[in-house]
């Protein structure tokens, strides 16, 4: 079956007591088990079934197991936020002394959880430019215990040739950690290009238009450490498994995720083409526009669509919050791939809080807007940005 059958078709691991057509929200938190010897093969792993929803949950093990599906991953562990997602592969990774080799292009809450909460544990992280295979080479040493990547960083839309990375990772037996928000893996597949593991804010495309939080971690078993840490060490020990209720609102999203994702990057290649007439917008950055540095690795590497974010620059702060003021339909608001179109100015929001120096050598940019393409109509947001720019 092809991805967009299965995202819909995943047969459920056990039929549900009343063949529900969706699975159901198993809001339970403990399961009864008939005798004490069952209860001491499922409590010790030697028989998969819930026990306790902190570990395991019917509802929760749905979505995951159509992940699993659509990806081809040995194990998906659904947690309750990306954040989440992220930290747990990054404990169960790492440990005092090694260091984390990536990049200073990425998403805000990562790099400070990279560079401030993960550092007081003694473990360094090693910010290079990823896109110069040298300069990653460089970084790497037998105490590196992953390469970490965005596969198009957010909010700069930097892509990176992850099959060179990959292959040099590899070569030292260290294993390669994307984190693929941005392109559905319903799109490409990771595991093809050498990534061993996926990080994913369900969040945002998958939801469905906003509904939860949500992360995964979808592991293709190519690191085994990985999977065995997760399920048997993280989500005893440090929690946040996903709700049932966010599992079922994604399975829901998962549904449709590929129908309303062509309707986003289509839209969002129209707009960034029609944003680029535009004598007010210094600069439109879209991994989609022919002319971008990226166009073609990201073609190359995650197929023919680009995402549905978009930045713009304008000439000042000043010009961009006074655009931002004066939008009717786009909403100001942080999040991606709601079905809203939404902006946000990342240097005062996302990355505040950073010192000016930190935002310079992240390229966030005071100049910069961020959107994010929803499924209205291209002529009605281009509307809007025309009436916000005058
Ligand atoms: C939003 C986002 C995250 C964090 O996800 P949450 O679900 O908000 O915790 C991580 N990485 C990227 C690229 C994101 O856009």
């Amino acid at each position: 079956m092809k991805k967009t059958t299965r995202a819909i078709h995943q047969p459920y691991k056990r039929r549900d007591a009343y063949d529900a057509l969706s699975m159901p929200v198993y809001n339970a938190v403990a399961y009864e088990f008939d005798n004490a010897q069952l209860m001491s093969d499922v409590f010790c792993g030697r028989v998969s079934a819930p026990d306790y929803s902190r570990v395991g949950n019917p509802t929760v093990e749905n979505l995951e197991q159509r992940v699993k599906g659509i990806t081809g991953a040995t194990d998906v562990v659904a947690f309750n936020s990306g954040m989440a997602a992220i930290s747990a592969v990054f404990i169960a990774l790492a440990q005092q002394g090694k260091n984390i080799v990536s990049s200073r292009h990425m998403f805000g809450n990562t790099y400070s959880l990279l560079t401030s909460t993960l550092k007081r544990f003694g473990v360094e992280a090693r910010l290079c430019d990823l896109t110069n295979v040298e300069q990653v080479e460089q970084q790497l040493d037998d105490n590196t215990c992953c390469v970490y990547l965005e596969i198009m960083t957010n909010p700069q839309l930097e892509v990176v040739d992850i099959v060179a990375l990959a292959a040099l990772a590899h070569q030292r037996g260290i294993p390669l950690v994307a984190d693929t928000t941005l392109i559905p893996f319903t799109e490409f597949s990771a595991k093809a290009l050498g990534v061993d593991a996926e990080v994913v804010s369900s969040t945002k495309y998958i939801s469905g238009g906003a509904t939860s939080l949500g992360g995964l971690v979808i592991d293709y078993g190519t690191f085994q450490p990985l999977g065995r840490a997760l399920r048997g060490e993280l989500l005893f020990n440090f929690g946040a498994y996903m709700t049932p209720q966010a599992a079922y609102l994604q399975t829901v999203g998962l549904e449709v995720l590929d129908a309303r994702y062509r309707i986003q990057a289509a839209n969002a290649l129209e707009l960034a083409k029609q944003l680029q007439i535009l004598p007010q917008i210094k600069h439109v950055n879209y991994v989609g526009l022919p002319d971008n540095p990226y166009h073609e690795l990201a073609k190359k590497q995650f197929g023919n669509t680009a995402g549905a974010m978009i930045t713009i620059d304008l000439d000042s702060k000043e010009a961009c919050f006074a655009m931002i003021n004066k939008l009717k339909l786009i909403h100001r608001a942080t999040n991606l791939f709601d079905n809203r179109t939404l902006a946000i100015h990342p240097a005062s929001t996302i990355y505040g809080a950073f010192t000016d120096e930190q935002r310079r050598e992240m390229d966030v940019n005071d100049t910069t807007i961020r959107l994010s393409i929803g499924l209205e109509d291209v002529d009605d947001l281009l509307d809007d940005i025309i009436q916000a720019l005058n």
